[in-house]
């Protein structure tokens, strides 16, 4: 469901129960659960930010329910402390999702992470964005590198359910950096066909991540190259410093 101006507050369900990921609001999960006759079972979080756990107090008046959360973010509504290694069984669902830490956006930002066979879905927060990534508000950009290379690291058919609506502008950016890039330019048109009928461009995959987003493409020698000729980047650069580069640019780009 689309929330405030631009981000996306996700409601898995199966017909009768519903688990809800970061609820930044509870009205827009409120009128879902409501028009579609859905109990709530769970609430999942990725960061402590305000937009994405904002709703949890008003949901938890309504369906006491677990709320599944990152154990280093500092989230005292969380009843369910997760770190990488953990598995969640969501209440209610037939679903499991195993936990990845991915600090960089925060420190202790999680990721879920379903691997059913044929079903691969990746709840990624701000860590991972259509064509973009998160701005590092408390981590380094080693963090944030490490982090994306997990997500990348997942099967290509994997969808990436991210919480913002950030595609065609992220885009204009990696066409900036990676202007040779096909792949990327295909993308160009297609989703902003998709904004200009209305529609989201959430969810994306991993596969078309890989070949379109710079924060995945940063060791590619064009982007590297578009960052020197910017004067972002020295000669013989590691790539944590060109994806520290990256984002610098991105930030005010
Ligand atoms: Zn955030």
């Amino acid at each position: 469901m689309p929330a405030f101006k631009d981000n996306y507050l996700w409601l898995i369900h199966d017909g009768v129960h519903a688990a809800a990921v970061d609820p930044g609001d509870s009205a827009p999960i409120l009128a879902a659960l409501g028009e579609h006759g859905l109990t709530l079972t769970a609430i999942l979080l990725t960061h402590h930010h305000a937009d994405h756990i904002g709703g949890v107090p008003e949901l938890l008046a309504r369906f006491p329910v677990p709320v599944f959360g990152p154990r280093k973010d500092g989230i005292d509504l969380v009843t369910h402390a997760l770190a990488e290694g953990d598995r969640v069984e969501v209440p209610g669902l037939a679903l499991e999702m195993d936990v990845l830490d991915v600090p960089g956006h925060t420190l202790g930002h999680i990721a879920y992470v379903r691997r059913t066979p044929g079903l691969h879905w990746l709840f990624c927060g701000d860590t991972l964005f259509a064509g973009g990534c998160g701005r590092l508000f408390e981590g380094t950009p080693a963090q944030m590198m490490d982090s994306l290379g997990k997500l990348a690291a997942l099967p290509e058919d994997t969808e990436v359910y991210c919480a913002h609506e950030y595609t065609v502008s992220n885009l204009r950016f990696a066409q900036a950096v990676d202007g040779g890039n096909e792949a990327l330019a295909l993308r160009v048109r297609d989703e902003n066909a998709k904004r200009a009928a209305g529609l989201p461009t959430v969810p994306s995959s991993i596969g078309l991540e890989r070949s379109t987003n710079p924060f995945l493409r940063y060791r590619e020698p064009a982007i590297v190259g578009a960052l020197v000729a910017a004067g972002r980047l020295g000669d013989g650069a590691t790539p944590v410093q060109a994806f520290a580069a990256l984002r610098e640019w991105k930030n005010v780009f």
